[in-house]
């Protein structure tokens, strides 16, 4: 081997490994930023805290497709009312089964975490087992467990710009399933404590989120306060 080509190799050699540094510290520093991002939008009490992956979003997209061409075993399994049709668009149905508009308090602006942040939801508080109805009608996007908010459910409306969030769930009603379209009214579940909710205050946590067509339904996104469309006010 020549001179010359000693010389060669070990620049080539050289430069090969500070690529590869290059690239690897690239990749590293870009997952640190990554994931401090995710934790800075971890939202507030009984919210999702997921570990969205690109694997997600495409599974829920697939079984989408595929739910939405089947029939729908759930769909007979309402509380027997007929107001799914009668109702006008945007009017919103209690989603407990029994619980008045005079039941209602307005918890949205409660504090949270010691006065860190608001709780942005409506509790509505009801004895264990008691049904929980679709307060409008969408899709169901996710049946998700997070720690906060045990069993949880995310219905996307049809112009996908709003999301109701329904958590501590006891069960969720049977059979019901991701990419499942439900009218409103419809039977979702049950009332519990599951995840942060206290064991002696069974209740359902239920927001509404403004967020935009495209946007994931783990995204940050703006929550309205329920209270005023539940009691008509
Ligand atoms: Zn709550």
């Amino acid at each position: 081997m020549s001179i010359i080509d000693r010389i060669l190799t070990i620049i080539i050699t050289a430069t090969l490994t500070s690529a590869v540094w290059i690239i690897a510290g690239g990749s590293l520093i870009k997952l640190a930023e990554d994931q401090t991002g995710e934790a800075s939008m971890r939202p507030a009490e009984a919210q999702p805290s997921p570990e969205p992956s690109p694997t997600d979003g495409a599974t829920a997209r697939a079984s989408n497709d595929t739910d939405l061409a089947k029939s729908d075993p759930v769909a007979l399994d309402t509380d027997g009312s007929s107001s799914s049709e009668s109702a006008p668009p945007g009017v919103l149905r209690i989603p407990v089964l029994n619980v008045r508009a005079a039941d209602l308090s307005d918890t949205f602006l409660d504090e949270r975490g010691g006065g860190n942040r608001l709780h942005e939801a409506l509790d509505i508080m009801a004895p264990v087992g008691t049904s929980i109805v679709a307060a409008a009608p969408g899709t169901i996007e996710r049946l998700f467990f997070s720690e906060a908010g045990g069993n949880t459910i995310y219905v996307r409306s049809t112009d996908r710009k709003t999301i109701h969030y329904y958590a501590h769930l006891d069960e969720y009603a049977e059979g019901l399933k991701e990419g499942q379209r439900i009218r409103r009214g419809q039977r979702l579940g049950t009332v519990g404590h599951s995840g942060n909710a206290e064991k002696d205050a069974p209740h359902l946590h239920f927001a509404i989120l403004r967020t935009t067509a495209d946007a994931e339904w783990w995204e940050p996104a703006n929550a309205v306060n329920p209270y005023p469309l539940l009691v008509g006010r």
